[in-house]
């Protein structure tokens, strides 16, 4: 082989070990390329994990937020918060559909803290897009999604900001669009129960979103939906518990605690509250004439005029039937009877459909000024109250200053002569204890009201070992009530608490073999045990000076309608009204307790038996009081 063949050989070798190095380097390219595509891959993969990730962490932190007890703001703002934080949106709102007088609007409850908003209000200025009412346009992306339920994405930022603010200037609105990188806006509807009451809007600068993320997004709100139901729902209940399902008013429950409160407060820091009592005048006559439904209007009338006439602070309330309360803190009697007068003409003025006009009878009392007795302060703006009516109803009245001694004051003084004089020797072993609970009540505040009912108790079991304990307690408060009713004057409801809480006395001097015999009385057993209120009132309380008045409520506290009671068979009007009214709370309250020769009846069965002693044991009248007493719960 001459040079040259050797020169070509060489050069045909060099020119394949070039082609194959060449080969080798596409290929080493192309694996390359593989691997750099396959990392880019992974990278994307990886990114969606953690996307995937980051919202399975937010959705996490949200539902514990739920379970916890944490307020529907603070959820609501997490949601937002972590909608444009951790998942990367520009920002995120959560709207709510309301109504008012005026109509459907919009209000922002949540919004994403990242200056979208404050950027927003420096072009719409004062007041800012938050505390704006928003129009709720029907021609609007919100209505788009109501209407469809689903969830739109919509570039035209513009309209959307359009439909919310109609009166923004079209070039302040083209201001803000081109001003910001937001690019579309996910309109997502919120659903509960069928009802579509808002929506949860995300901002982003991509004009797409993938499906997935879309259906993510659903997702998101579906826990916004639940959070506001289960806030909405709690929102409900405590609304219920608290206010008077014909009126909205406050309920007797809410203003009791909303005075223990206000005493609280009023002790601290030495100021006054008043307490304003209202009563609508003739609602029997209006019932009776136009029927319930307008009777309920009346009654509905009133507490518009309350609410319309409430400051902020104060609480109107309905406490009965047709009694209403205001509690006015801070405000002396001075006001308090200004505020009164108001809400007076006010009633006057309202026209009510087919029964014209109606009045009310009103009350005031101020604490400290009349009394730092809470219970005392009730009870004398009832009584300003009840003076008004009797002074001819549509009136104001202020509270009279408390008499020198009360009726609690002489309810004490009677318990503790009989038990350290020992006029009754079956308590004998108690008097020491109940002395000491009546010369000092646990709580000097409390007076000794407390203390009274707590003795009344303990003495009744002595001859009645079935008495439910807190039933004297009730018995006064309905017995007060029924002689309210009565328009009994001031003295005689008195006499009469005073007599509630000793009328059966005299049963502590009757034989314990017959006080609790399971088998028939005979005649003779049956003559001993109506002696008793005679007992009580001619032997064991006719030695106290100071209630003499109370004893012939208490002697004639078994004498019937129809003459055929004892001990001294009178009849009709020749019985005092306040001893009716102790026969009827009696045998009620002796109905529903069990006794040894037969169990407790049902308030239901027990009405029913009250009610067929109607003409019989007491008139008419009374009968249908102390039912609508029960039946409306009023005490
Ligand atoms: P007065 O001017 O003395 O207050 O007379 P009045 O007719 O309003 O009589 P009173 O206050 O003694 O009795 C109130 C009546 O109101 C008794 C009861 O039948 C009725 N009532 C109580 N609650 C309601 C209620 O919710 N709706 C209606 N329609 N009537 C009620
Ligand atoms: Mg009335």
């Amino acid at each position: 082989m001459g040079l040259f063949d050797k020169f070509k050989e060489l050069t045909r070798k060099v020119s394949e070990v070039e082609n194959n190095i060449y080969h080798e380097k596409r290929d080493y390219l192309e694996i390359y390329e593989r691997n750099i595509e396959l990392e880019r891959e992974i990278a994307e993969r990886t990114e969606e994990l953690n996307d995937a990730n980051k919202r399975m962490f937010t959705l996490q932190h949200i539902w514990d937020m739920m379970n916890s007890s944490t307020p529907l703001e603070n959820v609501l703002e997490a949601i937002v918060n972590s909608t444009q934080g951790e998942l990367g949106y520009m920002h995120c709102a959560i709207i709510r559909k309301c109504v008012d007088e005026e109509g459907e609007f919009l209000r922002i409850i949540a919004q994403s803290n990242d200056g979208l908003i404050d950027r927003l209000n420096n072009f719409i200025g004062s007041p800012g897009i938050q505390t704006r009412r928003l129009n709720y346009s029907h021609e609007s992306v919100f209505a788009d999604t109501m209407r469809q339920r689903t969830i739109i994405q919509t570039k035209s930022i513009d309209l959307s900001l359009s439909s919310v603010l109609p009166d923004l200037p079209q070039e302040t609105v083209n201001k803000i669009i081109s001003n910001q990188p937001v690019k579309s806006v996910i309109v997502v509807p919120l659903i509960a129960q069928k009802q579509e009451f808002g929506w949860f809007c995300v901002f982003t600068a991509r004009e797409e979103l993938a499906s997935a993320e879309m259906d993510f997004l659903g997702l998101f709100a579906k826990q916004i939906e639940m959070a506001i139901t289960i806030a909405d729902l709690f929102q409900a209940v405590r609304e219920q518990a608290v206010t008077d399902a014909l009126t909205g008013l406050y309920n007797r429950r809410y203003f009791e605690e909303a005075l223990e409160k206000e005493v609280q407060r009023a002790k601290r820091q030495k100021q006054p509250f008043s307490i304003i009592g209202i009563d609508l005048d003739y609602l029997k006559k209006i019932n009776d004439t136009y029927g319930h439904t307008f009777g309920d209007l009346a009654i509905k009338t009133i507490a518009d005029v309350l609410k319309s006439n409430a400051r902020s602070v104060d609480v109107p309330a309905r406490i009965g039937g047709e009694e209403f309360n205001v509690l006015l803190p801070g405000i002396n009697s001075e006001g308090a009877m200004i505020a009164a007068e108001r809400i007076r003409k006010s009633i006057e003025a309202v026209e009510i459909d087919t029964i014209g006009h109606i009045t009310g009878s009103l009350g005031v009392a101020t604490y400290f000024e009349h009394s730092e007795d809470v219970e005392e302060l009730l009870e004398l703006t009832d009584q300003a109250m009840y003076t008004s009516k009797r002074n001819g109803r549509n009136r104001v009245t202020i509270a009279e200053p408390v008499s020198e001694t009360s009726w609690q004051e002489i309810a004490v003084n009677t318990f503790i002569d009989i038990l350290s004089k020992n006029r009754i020797p079956k308590a004998r072993h108690l008097s020491k204890e109940l002395c000491l609970k009546l010369k000092a009540p646990a709580n000097k505040d409390e007076l000794s009201k407390d203390s009274l009912f707590t003795v009344a108790d303990m003495l009744t079991k002595l001859y009645n070992p079935m008495h439910t304990s807190g039933s004297v307690k009730n018995k006064v408060l309905m017995a007060v009530t029924l002689a309210k009713r009565f328009d009994l004057p001031k003295e005689d409801i008195d006499n009469l608490k005073i007599a509630v809480l000793l009328y059966d006395i005299g049963n502590l001097m009757l034989p314990d073999e017959l006080l609790q015999k399971t088998t028939p009385l005979t005649d003779e057993e049956r003559d001993t045990i109506k002696n008793h209120p005679v007992i009580a009132a001619r032997e064991i309380l006719k030695p106290i000076s100071y209630i003499q008045d109370v004893l012939p409520i208490i002697e004639n506290h078994h004498e019937n309608w129809d003459g055929s009671g004892y001990p001294n068979k009178i009849s009709k009007d020749e019985i005092p009204l306040t001893s009716q009214i102790i026969l009827i709370l009696d045998q009620y309250f002796a109905l529903i307790e069990p006794r040894p020769y037969r169990s407790k009846l049902s308030s239901k069965d027990a009405l029913a038996i009250v009610k067929a002693d109607a003409g019989k044991k007491w008139n008419d009248t009374l009968v249908k009081e102390f039912i609508s007493l029960i039946e409306h719960d009023i005490v």
